[in-house]
């Protein structure tokens, strides 16, 4: 750990700088509330709406600016405090191969950093949340769902880790076979996800035969989507807020509509949703994210394979030796301004989706429902009416309410 060293350069100015633009775009983000809202918007969002917007806006960007202040302050006690070489030599005391030491290690502390957030997500939950009344978790579901997801990522997870380090320590070509692993996984899991693993959170049943079901399916014949299932989620057992899906490859779509989201929209409303679930798959948005996602593991893999041969790049850390498993969590540390920069190519392809599935609903259903969907949407959840571009630039998987009322009026 000496100024000498790059990667601890790197390391340093990575994990504090990533940290204060996220700051810094809080509170631009927060302070927009005090800019008096353009037109269009005054008409949807009713002063006493934003300002419990920005109420609600406050309170959760204080807690995630102590989330992560918390979570911060942890990593640089731990690392400058000399814990990942005592992780090293105390895992190193298990007499395991290098595979199973990595596996218990990174186990190790993915369980340390969920036992972390714990008290974080709990607040969020059952305090802000349940103040705004979006909160329908019970405490009996909220810890069945994290030991769900902690045995669920131990089942998938752990094997896929144990081959990924299999590779990097036996074979030369380790990057491209994980690579080709990881793709297959994700397509395997795309395919797998909502019928086994989904069900395992949510209860679906079939939508009752009526006027909705008949016109969702009106209207997926119409647009030439094949649809064989239309179920309803019991998100409400969770959350007040509403949500739709779309899953199937092939001739086998399903539709998955939140129980939330029939309960609060019309007819009319929940078609152009649907219409705007259906634009996405017909302009193969899928595929697209899947593919820039397996281009940016595949740069994240080759990286990681350069530090993981590099002993400066474990000497950053303050770790002797070159543990495999190890090396993979400090990677991970050293990679967050990469993948913050990947994400936004990510965000910015995903919201330019949301608009051209928008233009496919306008041109399935006209402008009118989806208007009315979204503005019923925004206001029902509490959206920040008007984000900064900072903040949308860096978080925001769907535009600004604003801009997509612009874009389908037009
Ligand atoms: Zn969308």
């Amino acid at each position: 750990m000496s100024l000498s060293n790059p990667w601890f350069i790197a390391a340093v100015v990575g994990v504090l700088g990533v940290f204060h633009l996220e700051i810094v775009a809080t509170f631009l983000n927060l302070a927009q509330f005090r800019h008096a809202l353009p037109a269009r918007l005054r008409e949807i969002f009713s002063e006493e709406t934003v300002q419990k917007a920005g109420e609600y806006a406050g309170k959760s960007s204080h807690l995630d600016v102590l989330r992560s202040t918390a979570s911060v302050a942890v990593l640089v006690c731990f690392w400058w405090g000399g814990g990942f070489d005592w992780l090293q030599r105390w895992s190193a005391g298990w007499g395991w191969s290098a595979v199973y030491t990595g596996i218990g290690v990174i186990g190790v502390l993915l369980l340390a950093q969920n036992l972390l957030s714990l008290p974080f997500d709990a607040w969020d939950t059952f305090k802000i949340e349940a103040e705004y009344g979006f909160n329908r978790t019970t405490v009996g579901t909220f810890i069945g769902d994290r030991v769900k997801g902690l045995l669920l990522t131990a089942l998938l997870g752990g094997p896929l880790l144990g081959l990924i380090l299999w590779f990097f320590q036996t074979q030369v070509h380790a990057v491209l076979y994980t690579w080709l692993t990881v793709a297959g996984f994700s397509i395997v899991m795309a395919w797998l996800s909502p019928r086994l693993l989904m069900p395992l959170f949510l209860k679906f049943k079939p939508l009752d035969d009526g006027p909705l079901r008949e016109g969702l399916l009106a209207l997926a014949a119409r647009l030439k989507f094949p649809v064989v299932d239309i179920s309803v989620v019991d998100g409400s057992r969770r959350s007040s807020k509403a949500n739709a899906f779309l899953s199937g490859f092939g001739k086998n779509k399903r539709i998955a509509l939140f129980d939330t989201l029939i309960e609060k929209h019309t007819q009319a409303e929940l078609e152009a949703i649907l219409a705007h679930e259906i634009g996405h798959h017909k302009c193969r948005h899928v595929p697209q994210q899947l593919i820039l996602g397996l281009l940016e593991s595949g740069l994240m893999f080759y990286l990681l394979h350069l530090a993981l041969q590099s002993p400066e790049f474990f000497s950053a850390f303050g770790v002797t030796g070159q543990p495999l498993g190890l090396g993979l969590v400090l990677f991970s540390i050293i990679y967050q301004p990469a993948s913050l920069l990947l994400g936004l190519l990510s965000s910015a392809l995903s919201r330019r989706h949301e608009f051209q599935a928008d233009a496919y609903a306008r041109s399935a259903c006209g402008s009118a429902p989806l208007m009315d969907g979204l503005k019923k949407l925004s206001v029902d959840h509490l959206t920040h009416p008007n984000p900064h571009p900072l903040t949308v630039w860096l978080h925001y998987s769907h535009p600004p309410i604003g801009q997509r009322l612009a874009a389908l009026e037009k």
